[in-house]
């Protein structure tokens, strides 16, 4: 078998009247081969850039054997080597093409992927869902959800105190600070000490990623979990973190990781270390969760998966044979590949538009909270301060 072709699908998943950081964009790739067999992927990492580096590594791939997955990951690293590190981008390209591999490869011996990774070790895999409000968090559990994320600083501990007191002590719950650039060391400290009376699953990304060695003073300081790894790709992006032991739960992205071969490998240097994997999903599509899903049921130090119960409803549409959530849990699928497949007309009616998230103006008033409000922001009353002014530099 050869691969003959490769085709990428980018389409806007934004809701309707979305703005700012809510300006997404999936990007789908489609692996041709000589034997009349497909297989899907998906890429994400900045999709419409990452979209142009998969044509550029395209002619790489045609008349490679698909089966020869390791060698052909390897081909696609080394041709990048002049543009410098890998990075999410070059990563995000690789993951959409290695993960359609992947599915090829079952399609072509008759197994799901999950079998081609080592086999299962559970037939269902547990997700968490999102709210930042306790109605959404009581509706959330009505449906089954066991586990809830929240997220942000803003009035981040008195969010989290009234949805633990709505559902109760059985529901796993965690906060996602999102990394912030302006958020420092100390605050991020000062706020999961905030946190530490409501048993968190999780503290996840409470600094920006670039400095590992802020993370590692939250860490020392804050008796949570430390939750990380969402922005970082490859076994290389995350060594430190695990290695360390900076980390309690992995989060990478399983459309810009590097692909499903490199989060087996990220989870088995995190289960030296007695790290577990809850990857990261927030940007994702439903070709790339499911995918997940197809890893999530190899590993013996899988915690939880993200999940986007409702974001948009095209989600519902661009995509075959998709997931349904029980109890909390996505049944891990037995068709041959991923077990999924693109709807191209669906695709072809949401055009790609803007890719770039620009912050909206409580981005800025965040950032004079945390110079200006900090009593007020580690509080748990009512954020933003009054007389504060959207735009106004202090
Ligand atoms: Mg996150």
């Amino acid at each position: 078998m050869k691969i003959t072709q490769i085709k990428t699908y980018l389409m806007h998943c934004a809701p309707p009247q979305a703005s700012g950081w809510s300006a997404r964009n999936w990007l789908f790739v489609k692996v041709e081969t000589d034997a009349g067999i497909y297989g899907v992927g998906e890429a994400s990492g900045w999709p419409r850039v990452v979209e142009t580096a998969i044509h550029d590594l395209t002619p790489l791939m045609i008349g490679e054997d698909p089966f020869h997955i390791e060698r052909l990951w390897s081909k696609m690293q080394v041709a990048m080597m002049g543009h410098g590190m890998t990075g999410i981008v070059g990563a995000g390209a690789m993951t959409g093409i290695e993960m359609a591999l992947w599915d090829i490869k079952g399609k072509a011996l008759g197994q799901p992927v999950w079998n081609l990774l080592g086999g299962k070790m559970r037939d269902r895999v547990r997700v968490y869902a999102h709210a930042h409000e306790t109605e959404r968090a009581r509706a959330l559990v009505d449906q089954g959800y066991t586990a809830i994320k929240t997220g942000g600083i803003n009035n981040c501990v008195e969010t989290v105190a009234a949805i633990r007191k709505e559902v109760g002590e059985e529901v796993d719950l965690m906060v996602d600070v999102h990394g912030p650039p302006w958020l420092t060391t100390r605050d991020a400290i000062a706020l999961g000490h905030a946190l530490e009376d409501y048993d968190l699953l999780f503290y996840e990304d409470p600094v920006a990623p670039e400095n590992i060695d802020a993370l590692a003073r939250v860490a020392d300081a804050v008796d949570i979990p430390i939750a990380a790894g969402e922005r970082h790709a490859t076994i290389w992006g995350v060594k430190e973190l695990i290695e360390r032991e900076i980390i309690d739960v992995v989060q990478p992205d399983t459309g810009r990781a590097g692909g499903l071969g490199q989060m087996k490998k990220i989870a088995a240097m995190a289960e030296a270390h007695y790290c577990t994997m809850a990857p990261h999903d927030g940007s994702l599509g439903p070709v790339a969760e499911m995918a997940a899903v197809h890893l999530m049921a190899t590993l013996p130090n899988f915690l939880i998966l993200e999940h986007l119960a409702d974001d948009v409803p095209q989600r519902y549409e661009v995509m075959t044979g998709q997931p349904e959530v029980v109890d909390s849990h996505i049944a891990v699928p037995d068709a041959p590949g991923l077990g999924v497949d693109l709807v191209e007309e669906a695709i072809a009616q949401y055009p790609s538009q803007g890719n770039i998230a620009a912050p909206d103006t409580s981005y800025d008033y965040q950032y004079v909270q945390a110079r200006v409000g900090r009593a007020l922001w580690l509080s748990e009353r009512e954020m933003p301060p009054p007389d504060y002014r959207p735009g106004e530099i202090y």
